[in-house]
């Protein structure tokens, strides 16, 4: 899951970039209003945590024009500014969600995992589809009863998967999903994860789709029911 991550005090950016990153995000880290808000027009980010006292261009007037251009793009607003008057602005705005700091990272990671279960219509904590079950919070796979921790990259690869049963992902589109700007790609690696993948959960948890990538497969009873 690509994240952008707007941060101007560059102790705080590197300790969340490095908190996401180990939490298995693809994290692109920018340190002003203006290059974010150019690298939204550009890109498409699955979450954005946004500072509001930014270089350039606040974070509010970012945020709002974000949203009057249409794009829902979640933002969690991370920011100092901690007024009762402020945090109402900053939702008011467009804001899914808002933290102040101080904050305790586990904390923003658990409100970002939430943010993602709404935004895929899902109150469950758990992704899965009726053969595979992922805990986001602890990042352990289970099959038929069988638990198994996976690492970061294996996490985050079956993520990517999962949140879209059925939907065939390229090797260039799982690259993006899981590896943030100037992370460097080892060739191979998605080959190399799913592999590893298929070895911990069986080899049919994972299809191949010659010539065009990887899917995880839709529910049982929902290909029961299309066919
Ligand atoms: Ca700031």
């Amino acid at each position: 899951m690509r994240v952008l991550l707007v941060e101007d005090d560059p102790m705080l950016g590197a300790a969340v970039c490095q908190a996401l990153r180990d939490a298995a995000y693809a994290v692109d880290w920018l340190q002003d209003g203006r290059t974010a808000s150019s690298a939204l027009t550009r890109h498409d980010f699955e979450m954005v945590l946004l500072d509001l006292g930014l270089p350039h261009r606040d974070g509010l007037d970012l945020l709002r024009s974000l949203r009057v251009s249409g794009d829902s793009t979640p933002v969690i607003v991370v920011t100092a500014r901690d007024a009762l008057e402020q945090r109402i602005e900053g939702l008011d705005a467009g804001a899914d969600d808002y933290i102040v700091k101080p904050f305790a990272v586990i904390e923003l990671l658990a409100r970002m995992r939430a943010l993602s279960r709404r935004r895929v219509g899902s109150g469950v904590p758990l992704l899965g589809n009726g053969v595979l079950t992922l805990d986001p919070a602890s990042k352990v796979a289970t099959v038929e009863g069988n638990e198994h921790a996976l690492s970061a990259r294996e996490f985050a690869l079956l993520r990517e998967l999962l949140v879209r049963p059925g939907t065939v992902l390229s090797r260039a589109e799982l690259e993006e999903r899981i590896y943030g700007w100037g992370e460097e790609i080892e060739s191979n690696v998605v080959e190399y994860i799913i592999h590893s993948l298929r070895r911990k959960l069986g080899a049919d948890c994972i299809r191949n789709v010659r010539g065009l990538g990887w899917m995880v497969p839709k529910a049982t009873a929902q290909e029961d029911a299309g066919a």
